[in-house]
C-alpha cells in the first residue's frame, strides 16, 4: 500500500511536516520519501500521517463506566469501581474491551496499556480481554492486575465495616503467578503482549513483585503498575519498607527498562534520578489525577532529571474519555504556571510522550513510534480539511493544541485499515454499542449488595 503525498510528521524527535509518499510492506513501513510506486493507494494531499498514539495506561473494565465518578476522592471512586466491575462474565470483559478499542482507535490511539483487570481473574477473563484487542486489530499490551496483600491505601481508617462483601480478596501467589504464565503462554506475541502489573508496590509481596519482574526479564515483557498516586501511599511505603516506595523496589531489582509507573505524583526528585538511571517510564495521566484530586506528576522535575514519560488516559471512570490529544494537551500545558518559560514543556514533548514514551513502556522502542522505514506501520491519517486545521500553520502544535481526534479518517495498525472514512471497520460498532448500553444496569442489579455496602461506605 501506498499512502501519496501526505503531510508527514515523522516522530522520533523530529516534528517537522514535510511532504511524502509512504510505502508499507508486510505490516511495516518499506520506504518513506518521494515517487514511490504500489497499485493500492491512499491519496494523502490533503491529509496529515502521523505515527499511531500510545495509551500507556488505561483500565478497559471501565470503559462502562463513563458518567459515574464525579466528586470522588481516589479510595472512593476506587471502591465505586469495585461495585460495577465485580464478578463480570468474560462477555462483559469482551464487550468493555471493545468500547474502550473503539474510541480509542478512532481517536488516533494505535495502541494501549490495559491494566487489567479490576479484582482477581480467571483465564476466561484474558482470553476474552485478548479476543477483543485481536478483532479490533489494536495493538495491546494486556498488564494482567495482580496483588497478594490488602488494598490498605483505601481502607477506611478503623477498617472495613463487618461482613463488608470485600471483592478485593488476594489470591495465594503460587496461583496468581500459574495464571499469568499460563495467559503470557496462550496470548502473547504478535500485536498483543502480556505483561506481569502489580496492582501497586505497596499491594503485593515482595516475593510477588519479584516473581513479576523474574518473569518478564525471562520472557522479554514489561511491568506495568500504579506507583504513588496518593499521598498515602507514601506513607504506607515509609512505614512497611522503612524507606520509599522506589527505593524499595530497586532494592528488590524491579527497576529497570521494562518498568512502566502509572502517576509517580508523590515521588521526590531523588527517586526520580533513580528511576532516570534505571531507564524505567512514568506514564502522567494528567485528566485522571485532577479528577480524583491525587495531584500533579512532577513533569518538570522528571524532564530535568531526565525520566521517560509515556501518557495515558487512566480509566474512563476518571476522566471519561479515552482521547490521548486532551491528555498531550493538558501534560504541556499544566505546569506552565509553577515554571520559567524557557523549560516549558512543548508540543513536540507532548508528541515524543505519545509516541516514543509509550513505545518504550510497551517494548516496543525500536519499531514503533516513527514514520521511518523498517517502522511497524502503525499510522494515523487526520483529514486536513476541515475548520481546525484551516489554516495549518503548524502541523505539530494543531495537533496537540486544536486537534481532539475528530479529524481521524484513516487508521493503520501493522498496515491493516482499522479506520476508514472516520470508522472503525474492525469490528460492527453499532452491534457492539447496542449491546453496551444497557450492560451497567444489569451489572449493578447483580451486585446489589457490593453496591449498597460501598454506597454505605462513601
Ligand atoms: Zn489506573
Amino acid at each position: 500500500m501506498l499512502i501519496r503525498r501526505a503531510l508527514v510528521l515523522p516522530g522520533g524527535g523530529d516534528w517537522r511536516a514535510r511532504r511524502a509518499d509512504i510505502l508499507i510492506r508486510d505490516g511495516r513501513i518499506a520506504a518513506v520519501g518521494d515517487g514511490l510506486e504500489d497499485p493500492e493507494v491512499i491519496q494523502g494531499s490533503s491529509l496529515l500521517a502521523v505515527p499511531g498514539f500510545i495509551n500507556a495506561h488505561y483500565h478497559s473494565p471501565l470503559s462502562l463506566l463513563r458518567g459515574t465518578a464525579d466528586g470522588l476522592s481516589h479510595p472512593a471512586f476506587m471502591w465505586q469501581n469495585q461495585a460495577d466491575t465485580a464478578g463480570r462474565s468474560a462477555h462483559e470483559v469482551y464487550v468493555s474491551a471493545l468500547l474502550g478499542g473503539v474510541e480509542m482507535l478512532a481517536s488516533g490511539t494505535t495502541a494501549a496499556i490495559d491494566h487489567f483487570p479490576e479484582q482477581g481473574f480467571a483465564l476466561e477473563h484474558v482470553d476474552a480481554v485478548a479476543r477483543a484487542y485481536r478483532e479490533l486489530g489494536m495493538r495491546a499490551a494486556v498488564a494482567l492486575r495482580v496483588f497478594d496483600e490488602a488494598y490498605d491505601d483505601i481502607v477506611p481508617p478503623g477498617g472495613l465495616p463487618a461482613g463488608f462483601p470485600d471483592p478485593l480478596k488476594p489470591a495465594p501467589l503460587a496461583d496468581t503467578m500459574a495464571l499469568v504464565e499460563e495467559a503470557v503462554k496462550r496470548h502473547d506475541g504478535g500485536l498483543l503482549r502480556v505483561f506481569p502489573a502489580p496492582s501497586n508496590p505497596s499491594r503485593c509481596s515482595d516475593a510477588l513483585l519479584v516473581a513479576c519482574e523474574e518473569l518478564a526479564r525471562r520472557r522479554h515483557l514489561g511491568v506495568h503498575t500504579h506507583l504513588l498516586e496518593t499521598e498515602v501511599q507514601t506513607r504506607i511505603a515509609r512505614s512497611r519498607y522503612g524507606t520509599t516506595m522506589v527505593k524499595h523496589m530497586d532494592r528488590l531489582g524491579l527497576l529497570s527498562p521494562r518498568l512502566s509507573c502509572a502517576h509517580t505524583i508523590w515521588i521526590d526528585e531523588d527517586d526520580i534520578g533513580l528511576l532516570a538511571k534505571r531507564g524505567a517510564t512514568a506514564v502522567h495521566n494528567p485528566e485522571s489525577n485532577l479528577k480524583v484530586g491525587a495531584g500533579f506528576m512532577p513533569l518538570p522535575a522528571m524532564r530535568r532529571r531526565g525520566l521517560r514519560v509515556a501518557l495515558g488516559t487512566d480509566g474512563a471512570s476518571t476522566n471519561d474519555n479515552l482521547v490521548l490529544h486532551e491528555a498531550m494537551r493538558l501534560a504541556v500545558i499544566l505546569h506552565r504556571p509553577n515554571e520559567e518559560r524557557s523549560s516549558w514543556a512543548r508540543a513536540e514533548d507532548a508528541l515524543d510522550m505519545a509516541t516514543a514514551g509509550g513505545a518504550a513502556a510497551l517494548q516496543c522502542a525500536g519499531s514503533l513510534g516513527r514514520i521511518a522505514p523498517g517502522q511497524s506501520a502503525d499510522i494515523v491519517l487526520y483529514d486536513l480539511t476541515g475548520a481546525r486545521w484551516t489554516p495549518c500553520n503548524d502541523a505539530a502544535q494543531q495537533l496537540v493544541f486544536a486537534e481532539n481526534g475528530d479529524s481521524v479518517r484513516t487508521v493503520l495498525v501493522a498496515g491493516r485499515v482499522v479506520v476508514d472514512g472516520g470508522r472503525v471497520v474492525s469490528v460492527d460498532v453499532d452491534a457492539l454499542l447496542r449491546e453496551a448500553r444497557g450492560m451497567l444496569a444489569g451489572i449493578r442489579s447483580r451486585n446489589g449488595a457490593l453496591q449498597r455496602a460501598v454506597k454505605a461506605l462513601l
